[in-house]
């Protein structure tokens, strides 16, 4: 390989484990060895070094250990004579410098300049980590670029972040080049920037690269089941699962050199647009480790050739670019040529199936005035009328085709869509109509959009757009009495009418023996998929990861325990789990992976249950903050006492029955009991507790178990007044 990168990255290596010494001595001496040094809301610590190492760095004291063991794996600087066969050396030295980085910025949390400063964003949460993490199971994010340095100029910055975007590939911007970063020039050329829009400014020191590679960490322990201090596994799981390279635009020097090398080990190549030497041979990464001067108009084609990587491009005829990577975009007011719905004009989209005779695939037809007919600034009405054939289709399928409709909209770049049904809310921006974007583009989207998701169950679609106030009207009546029809066979589904439930098993790429049970009244713990959802999947893809699971004989009603379940979870968990109880969080409880929305805790001494949600970041009254329960919790395997749930299902009236059910609930934070307060009311109605729901605690009541006790017997909570649970 070649001596002079194998020299670069090794001198860098040094200089960056010298200054996080010096940075953390300094911070010693003024804060002492027992400041806290921690990136906010997440249970992974500093996470490259606790997946690698297992070290819980929590205080500046625990850092120093860290610091000796990188200076261990810092070898010789070649001298100049020395032909160096391997990359053994450079390699470690390149894991030395993200751990030396890694205390550096989270040193700056304490002394400053904070990582999170204007556009810079610093270290992810856990919510952010399971949020996007879900993506790169789905397929939705096929991987991250982690592009380091600027571009020569700012178009070009665009150029490759939104060829990027295109591709659904996020983008982690860190460093600079001559003072200046990608990040800055985007922000130039008015791009947005944030996780929503997937263009994601880290900050603007080459340190921050680590959060690129603490995000990859994160996902081989939270999804991958990996045990921390098991480095081996971290590092095959992202070379393996992960797809993501460096993409070194502008001069590459030894410090970018030292982070090049530390992203090698992971199996993530570094392309270059400088004429850098190049470590062309295979072995660590799946194809060349570092491949250089490359054109920019190639640098990503290149890159995706290099990583290996699957990217499917939405190929639909709009005038602007359209992909899931600018699903988060929005169109601000000031931006906005054109709105409907809101609150400001009647808005309504609706999917329904029609006869063969009433189709005829691919035709759109707008119905009332266009774009071209009127000012910029103003509002129309907006009516979406969706019809489809298919053989296979199903009115079950129907919402769950049309709650797609949101996310296709929001593919297209410069079009906002929020709601549904009769809530919509739609902008299209003034960039986006200047390039030629017409109403009837939304019924393009859907046309090729349904057409190559559910092509499986539908054969022809059209689509019908009012834009004049009475057709809006006469469609919305239409519409709100289907709606209403919708949600009574959606409350009257429970578990004992059907014969069959739904698998998913979407999650096992990330946690290999999970498999979520879904039935009518259990969603799956993620949120995102209910038994209708699952169903319409499996018509879709019939050897997708959503299988039908026959129920079979019955053996405890009151647990929820069929034969046909028990044998289907033995099969698909690699035998590892053997029964499963749907309504107890006791008595083999249903596994989770780590995506679950909310957990459930029992509560031993008030003989009763506390629910946290993950955006809850503080202390709870078991002792623990969500990420360590969750990190006891995930994985997919069975932990008696606790499950995790989607925040649908404490509404459910098979919510842990087994034990008791909802009025087991003793503390829930104030910001879930808001969210979903009608529910839970709802509920209690049903149970004849009609003032049930003020006698859940929050944190505002109580913090610890103790307080939890103390408030319940103030309120006579009925969990007092309830067999043991244990
Ligand atoms: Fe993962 Fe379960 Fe959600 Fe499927 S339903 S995506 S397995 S959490
Ligand atoms: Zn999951």
């Amino acid at each position: 390989m070649s001596k002079i990168i194998a020299t670069s990255a090794i001198k860098g290596a040094y200089t960056i484990v010298e200054r996080a010494q010096k940075a953390l001595e300094k911070s010693i001496e003024k804060n002492g060895p027992e400041q806290k040094l921690e990136f906010p809301n997440t249970g992974y610590y500093l996470p490259i070094i606790y997946s690698m190492t297992g070290i819980a760095v929590e205080k500046l004291e625990d850092a120093r250990k860290v610091l000796i063991e990188a200076r261990k794996l810092l070898p010789q600087v070649p001298s100049d004579n020395i032909w160096l066969p391997y990359l053994g050396g450079t390699l470690d030295a390149g894991i030395a410098t993200l751990w030396a980085e890694e205390i550096i910025e989270a040193i700056k949390y304490i002394d400053g300049p904070n990582p999170v400063d204007g556009i810079w964003l610093g270290a992810a949460t856990d919510v952010i980590i399971r949020e996007r993490g879900i993506e790169f199971v789905d397929g939705t994010a096929p991987g991250f670029a982690a592009c380091v340095g600027a571009c020569r100029d700012s178009k070009t910055a665009v150029k490759i972040a939104r060829e990027l975007q295109e591709k659904n590939i996020y983008v982690f911007m860190t460093g600079s080049t001559d003072g200046k970063t990608m990040s800055e020039q985007l922000q130039e050329e008015g791009v947005e920037l944030g996780w929503d829009t997937r263009l994601v400014p880290f900050g603007r020191d080459i340190t921050a690269t680590i959060y690129a590679l603490g995000f990859a960490a994160r996902a081989a322990l939270s999804f991958g089941g990996v045990q921390a201090g098991d480095y081996r596994r971290m590092l095959l799981y992202n070379k393996d699962r992960v797809f993501a390279f460096v993409l070194a635009l502008g001069e590459v020097d030894e410090e970018k050199y030292a982070n090049a090398a530390g992203a090698i080990n992971y199996g993530f190549p570094t392309i270059a647009n400088t004429p850098i030497p190049e470590i062309l041979p295979r072995g660590v990464c799946t194809y060349e480790h570092v491949v250089s001067n490359v054109k920019d108009e190639e640098i990503v084609s290149k890159a995706i050739e290099i990583r290996g990587l699957k990217v499917t491009v939405d190929k639909v005829d709009i005038p602007v670019a359209f992909g899931a990577a600018f699903e988060g975009e929005r169109v601000r007011r000031e931006n906005t040529y054109i709105e409907f719905g809101g609150n400001v004009t009647e808005a309504v989209e609706y999917l329904h199936m029609a006869e063969s005779s009433e189709v005829e695939d691919g035709k759109v037809e707008v119905f009332g005035p266009e774009v071209d007919d009127v000012k910029e600034g103003s509002s129309l009405p907006l009516g979406i009328e969706v019809l489809v054939y298919g053989r296979k289709m199903q009115s079950d399928f129907e919402p769950v085709m049309e709650r797609q409709i949101h996310y296709f909209i929001n593919y297209a770049t410069g079009i906002f869509h929020m709601g549904q049904r009769d809530i919509s809310w739609v902008r299209f921006s003034k960039d986006a109509v200047k390039a030629g974007f017409k109403i009837r583009h939304l019924g393009t989207i859907l046309h090729a959009k349904m057409h190559s998701t559910f092509g499986n169950i539908m054969d022809k679609i059209q689509i019908k757009i009012y834009t004049n106030p009475e057709d809006v009207a006469i469609l919305k009546q239409k519409a709100k009495e289907v709606f209403k029809i919708r949600d009574e066979r959606l409350s009257t589904l429970t578990d004992e009418t059907v014969d069959t439930f739904y698998s998913c098993t979407l999650c096992q790429s990330f946690a290999p023996d999970h498999v979520c049970a879904i039935s009518p009244e259990r969603p799956g713990l993620c949120g995102a998929y209910n038994w209708l959802d699952c169903k319409a999947a499996y018509e879709i893809s019939p050897t997708g990861p959503n299988q039908p699971i026959k129920k079979g004989e019955t053996l405890d009603e009151k647990m929820g325990i069929w034969k046909g379940v028990n044998e289907f979870i033995y099969k698909s968990s690699h035998q590892k789990l053997e029964s499963f109880s749907a309504y107890s969080m006791m008595v083999d409880p249903m596994t989770s992976c780590g995506c679950f929305e909310v957990i459930i805790t029992i509560l031993p001494t008030t003989n009763g249950v506390m629910a946290v949600n993950r955006e809850f970041s503080e202390m709870t009254p078991c002792g623990m903050k969500f990420s360590t329960i969750a990190g006891m919790v995930g994985g997919g395997i069975q932990t008696p006492g606790f499950i995790g749930i989607s925040k649908f299902f404490i509404g459910s009236k098979k919510f842990i029955i087994a034990d008791g059910g909802l009025k087991r609930l003793v503390w829930i934070p104030k910001m879930l009991k808001e969210e979903i307060g009608d529910l839970l009311r709802q509920r209690a109605e049903e149970l004849g507790m009609p003032d049930f729901v003020d006698k859940i605690a929050t944190e505002e009541n109580a913090v610890t178990e103790e307080e939890v006790m103390q408030w319940i017997t103030e309120v006579h909570h009925p969990a007092l007044e309830m067999e043991p649970m244990i």
